[in-house]
């Protein structure tokens, strides 16, 4: 049976997920949608990804919690499995921000939430991927991209040196992973975005922040949510064969 490659995209309700939701069903892919709350928002991508003539299903699961990505995965074994379509992409988007705060301020419960969202959710989910995707394990290869952010290496001070300091550990695991399964048919790289103009700013009670800080920035504006997809799903692509292990960044030179 011809098997038809579908990505499944964390974080995928909004923002750069959405965006590269949309891009990748444009370009050919089945999409697996996750999300943590917004399920409107998650059946909305979905509906866009169907209008492009592709599959998609969205997938309810706070990528934090081993026990919810376990059976996030198993939901999508099952599925893949009736519709004849197998895991050749995995994109870890789902992140978070916090309040702008300095470290001598932050509580422990948000250092534990920072790490457990965009360090762990993105291992455990790389981790099923791989046992999924790696010739090893009997798959067919695949490709991982995940999100970190011009912050690891600006360490963003006096606003979230903890999420820097998280997406720094997402380029290391980037490049340990892509070496670790390099001959077994995945690659595995990094999309650094600088400023991109989505609510993740008003997540951390600054709505206005990628308008504020327009004039600061090396292009004079901040970047777009489609902007950041379009070097997601090159990494996905076949196009992208011989890159692994790399970290790319889509900073407007930021
Ligand atoms: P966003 O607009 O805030 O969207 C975040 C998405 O992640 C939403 O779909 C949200 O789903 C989901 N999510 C949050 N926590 C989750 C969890 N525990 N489990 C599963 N899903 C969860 O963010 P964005 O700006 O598109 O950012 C996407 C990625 O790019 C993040 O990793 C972020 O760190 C990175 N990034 C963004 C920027 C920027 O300026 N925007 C810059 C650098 C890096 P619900 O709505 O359902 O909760």
């Amino acid at each position: 049976m011809q098997t038809r490659p579908l990505v499944l995209i964390t974080g995928a309700s909004r923002g750069i997920g959405a965006a590269t939701a949309r891009l990748a069903a444009a370009q050919g892919w089945d999409v697996a949608i996750n999300y943590a709350r917004d399920e409107a928002a998650a059946e909305a991508v979905a509906d866009a990804v169907r209008a492009a003539g592709r599959r998609a299903l969205t997938l309810c699961a706070d990528v934090a919690h081993e026990g919810q990505v376990r059976a996030m995965f198993a939901t999508l074994d099952r599925r893949l499995q009736e519709d004849g379509t197998r895991l050749a992409g995995l994109v870890n988007n789902a992140g978070v921000v916090d309040v702008a705060a300095r470290v001598d301020e932050m509580s422990g419960a948000r250092l534990q939430r920072m790490f457990a969202v965009n360090v762990f959710g993105t291992m455990l989910c790389a981790r099923e991927a791989v046992r999924r995707m790696s010739t090893q394990h009997g798959g067919s290869g695949g490709s991982i991209v995940n999100l970190s952010s011009v912050a690891a290496r600006l360490g963003a001070p006096g606003q979230y040196v903890d999420y820097a300091a998280a997406k720094g550990a997402v380029d290391v695991f980037t490049l340990g992973l892509a070496r670790e399964v390099a001959a077994e048919g995945v690659r595995v790289n990094a999309v650094r975005p600088g400023v991109i103009d989505t609510e993740i700013h008003a997540s951390g009670g600054q709505p206005e922040r990628a308008q504020r800080l327009a004039p600061s920035l090396p292009m004079l504006r901040p970047g777009r949510a489609d902007e950041v997809a379009q070097a997601i799903v090159w990494l996905l692509s076949d196009a992208a064969s011989y890159t692994s292990g790399a970290v790319l960044d889509v900073g407007g030179a930021r």
